[in-house]
This record gives structure tokens, C-alpha cells and sequence, in this order.
């Protein structure tokens, strides 16, 4: 969503831009979604919608796209460079190369697959304005005074560190969810076969319901000071909304962790999915069509405390049935939050526990 602003900032034409976009807009500057250097031509993007990737053939699933209305199209058209604000404030430039109109629904279909509005990235795409404009961006001004920019790195700094610390294989690790011993077990059983552990939440718009960011962060924190070995695990933030494009969105999530400097990265059954749109494997059969991708994905199956195997197990090691298993349900976590009601220690660790529960409202209202 934009508008053109008519009272212009240093005389140039500026286009208002959502707080998600200026995210976007970040990390193509900081190199988190190489190689695109701004938001995608035509030929770009009906090649990234028909066919997963650019037109040169390198893999891009999800298009980055400013949408705007007519009226502001012929604007920039003319004005040729556009200054893009947030709150009146220019934080960026774009350079308008080309200015273009698309099929919303059918564009819909093609990412996201399908043309459901009840979809949340078809109900954004479909409502969409008319025209798409595509150039080159130049970032001027980083978003400050963010605490949740405490762990916003770069691509150039996390590769660095990887190589500081001499990791030759890093395992990348989504999430948009504090950490139950569940996930500790998943990742602690990555670091068995891995170097380094890349810890990477998203941090952005999420759905109702869902813990904040700075709840997932502050639990993070705390799981990795008193959990982790040092220098084994490193925690850094992915500002960027959630798609809910499943396979499409796994292979995206993919290339940004390669970008980070991860060798692999794991994807979990029905990634990036949201209510019963895809298949709880597509997202690993769609890494098939992307064989030459610079990172690899591991499939780790969940992890649940089995009571028979009396251990964290998952699908693959344990015969036992859902009765045998103890999970955290997210009534439960609710339940902990509303009455400070403590969960089992081996679920969820306690120091966690409180960190949630001192939050007044830790999920989004
Ligand atoms: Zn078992």
C-alpha cells in the first residue's frame, strides 16, 4: 500500500510506503534477498510468478513489488526518481525504470496456489493497487531507536562472524515462536551434525494470536544464555512479514538464510503453510526443482516428549502412538499467561516461562 505525497521533500516526488515495505525495502539494500538490488521489472516479475525465478533463471519465488495507484504511476513516470517515506520521514530513493500493470488474482494463483481471498497473501495481493512500479532503490536511512534492531544484522556481518568463528557448516533455524524444549531438542540435535546453529526469527506482522517480537526475543535470549554452549549458536532477527506461501515461501526463506552464510537450513513440515493450502510436504518436494540453490535443506521431522520413550522423539525414532506424547498447546500457553500457571519443566524451561509470563500482553491483541 502507497500514496503519492504532493508536498515533495527536497523537491523530489515521494511516495509513502508501509512499515512492512520499509523492512523489505532494507533488506534488499543489506543484500538479505541477493541478488535483487530494487523491486522487479516486468520481465522479472512475470517470470518469478510463472516460474519461481528471475528471468536470468536464478531461483526468486515471492515477488518484492511497489504497488500504486494510476495516478501516482504517471507521477513517478515523470518525476523519474521518487523519494519512498515512512511518516512523512525519506528513508530511501527509488530510481522508476519501468511502471507496469499485473493480474492480481492470477498472480495470486500463481504464488501462493490459490485464488482463495479468505488466503491471507491472496486477500494482500488481490487488493493490491493497479500498477507495480520497478527500479533500482538506494537506501539513505536505516529505521533507528528500535530495540528489536538489536539483532538485526547483515549478510556481511553474519558471514563475517561465521567465518570468525570458524564454522564450515551452519545450520539455519525459522521460527516465529518462543522456544519450547521441544524446538531446543530439534536444534540441539542440528548442532550434533553441525558447526553452528543460525537462530533467525521473523520478526514483522504476524496474525492474532501470536507472540510479539519482543516476547520471541527476549525468550531467545534467555534460551541461548543459559542453554547454549558458547560460540556455538548465533542469534540473529529477520525483518520481513510472513507470506503463509508454503513451498514458495520455504524456498525464499532458503535463499535468504544462504545469503546469511547457512549451508543449510531446516524446513519443517508444512513451512511457511498456513490452514490445510498445501500439503505437510510440499515444502520439501518443491527443493527438488531447486537443485542448484547454495544451501541445503534438512528435513527434521517435530520433536515431542515422548512418555514412553521417556526422551524428546520424533516420527522417525519413536513407534508410539499421539497418546504418548506431551506437547505444548497453545491453550496451555495461553492458560500459563492468563493465570502465571507455570508449565511442565521438561515442555517448556522456566526461566522462559517467566520471561513470557512478565510480559503484560506478550501476543498480538
Ligand atoms: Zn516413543
Amino acid at each position: 500500500m502507497s500514496r503519492f505525497s504532493k508536498s515533495s521533500l527536497d523537491g523530489m516526488a515521494a511516495i509513502e510506503v508501509s512499515s512492512d515495505l520499509r523492512n523489505d525495502i532494507e533488506n534488499i539494500a543489506d543484500g538479505v534477498f541477493s541478488p535483487l538490488e530494487g523491486f522487479a521489472g516486468q520481465d522479472d516479475f512475470d517470470s518469478i510468478v510463472q516460474k519461481g525465478r528471475l528471468k536470468s533463471g536464478i531461483a526468486w519465488t515471492v515477488p518484492i513489488v511497489l504497488d500504486v495507484d494510476e495516478q501516482t504511476a504517471t507521477m513517478a513516470r515523470k518525476a523519474g526518481e521518487v523519494a519512498l517515506v515512512v511518516s512523512g520521514e525519506k528513508f530511501a530513493s527509488l530510481k522508476v525504470e519501468e511502471v507496469y500493470g499485473f493480474d492480481r488474482l492470477k498472480c495470486a494463483k500463481a504464488v501462493y496456489g490459490t485464488g482463495d481471498l479468505k488466503h491471507p497473501g491472496v486477500h494482500k495481493m488481490t487488493n493490491m493497487k493497479d500498477k507495480l512500479l520497478g527500479g533500482k532503490i538506494l537506501v539513505s536511512k536505516r529505521i533507528a531507536g528500535s530495540p528489536l534492531r538489536k539483532y538485526r544484522n547483515t549478510p556481511q556481518e553474519t558471514r563475517a562472524e561465521i567465518e570468525r568463528r570458524g564454522w564450515k557448516t551452519v545450520v539455519g533455524f525459522q521460527t516465529r515462536n518462543v522456544p519450547h524444549v521441544a524446538h531446543e531438542m530439534l536444534q540441539k540435535a542440528a548442532l550434533n551434525i553441525y558447526d553452528g546453529l543460525f537462530v533467525n526469527p521473523l520478526i514483522g506482522k504476524k496474525k492474532q494470536g501470536d507472540f510479539k517480537d519482543e516476547v520471541i526475543l527476549a525468550a531467545y535470549e534467555t534460551l541461548i544464555d543459559n542453554y547454549y554452549p558458547k560460540n556455538r549458536a548465533m542469534f540473529v532477527t529477520l525483518h520481513t512479514e510472513m507470506r503463509y506461501a508454503g513451498p514458495k515461501e520455504a524456498i525464499h526463506h532458503a535463499i535468504m538464510r544462504k545469503n546469511f552464510g547457512c549451508t543449510h537450513f531446516i524446513v519443517g513440515r508444512d513451512h511457511a503453510g498456513v490452514g490445510d493450502y498445501y500439503h505437510p510436504f510440499a515444502a520439501h518436494e518443491i527443493f527438488a526443482d531447486y537443485p542448484e540453490l547454495e544451501i541445503q535443506p534438512v528435513f527434521f521431522p517435530a520433536f515431542y516428549y515422548c512418555k514412553k520413550c521417556l526422551t524428546f522423539a520424533n516420527e522417525r525414532n519413536c513407534p508410539h502412538g499421539p497418546e504418548a506424547r506431551e506437547e505444548l498447546s497453545g491453550t496451555k500457553m495461553r492458560k500459563m499467561v492468563s493465570s502465571g500457571e507455570m508449565p511442565a519443566e521438561h515442555l517448556m524451561r522456566p526461566e522462559i516461562a517467566k520471561v513470557i509470563i512478565s510480559f503484560k500482553e506478550p501476543f498480538v491483541p
